[in-house]
């Protein structure tokens, strides 16, 4: 089944969303395959954030995201890009639907280090699979497991 990578980012660690975040996640019917509290080096940022090297806020991004500790995680189901994206809501906070992670826990992109919208999510699977790669390395093997309620949510 897909799988897409997840980052609480450090706003959303320091406001006590984790359990918030992970709880939605679950609820909807996506499976946890992977989970890591980290604090993020410059480097791993910036190869994460390799698309945006040109964009004017580039450095302040950086800055923000290895400010404090993020949550990186794996998460599987079947839609899991795409469906992860809605569950988040889109880039600019006050834009984006209430109901949406960011609708609901966020107000300003980020114009200062400490402000932020809470959480990133893999936008298609190539993006996917690098973050994965990114974060999770071979050594550190996204657990195999099947939850016991899948057939309750999958047809
Ligand atoms: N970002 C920003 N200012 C902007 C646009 C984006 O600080 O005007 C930051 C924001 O944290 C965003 C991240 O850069 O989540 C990556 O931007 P992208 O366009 O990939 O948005 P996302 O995929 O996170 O919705
Ligand atoms: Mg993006």
């Amino acid at each position: 089944m897909e799988q897409t990578f997840i980052l609480i980012k450090p706003d959303g660690v320091q406001r006590a969303l984790v359990g918030e975040i992970i709880s939605r996640f679950e609820k909807k019917g996506f499976f946890l395959r992977g989970l890591k509290f980290t604090k993020a080096d410059r480097p791993t940022i910036e190869k994460h954030y390799k698309n945006s090297i040109a964009k004017p806020y580039f450095d302040m991004l950086v800055d923000y995201m290895i400010s404090s500790p993020v949550v990186a995680m794996v998460w599987e189901g079947k839609g899991v890009i795409a469906g992860g994206r809605k569950l988040i809501g889109s880039t600019d906070p006050l834009a984006t639907m209430p109901g949406t992670i960011r609708g609901d826990f966020s107000i300003d992109i980020g114009r200062k280090i400490q402000h932020g919208n809470v959480i990133h999510g893999s936008d298609s699977l190539e993006e996917a699979k690098d973050e994965i790669a990114l974060w999770f390395p071979e050594e550190e093997r996204i657990v195999n497991w099947h939850s016991s309620l899948q057939p309750w949510i999958y047809e």
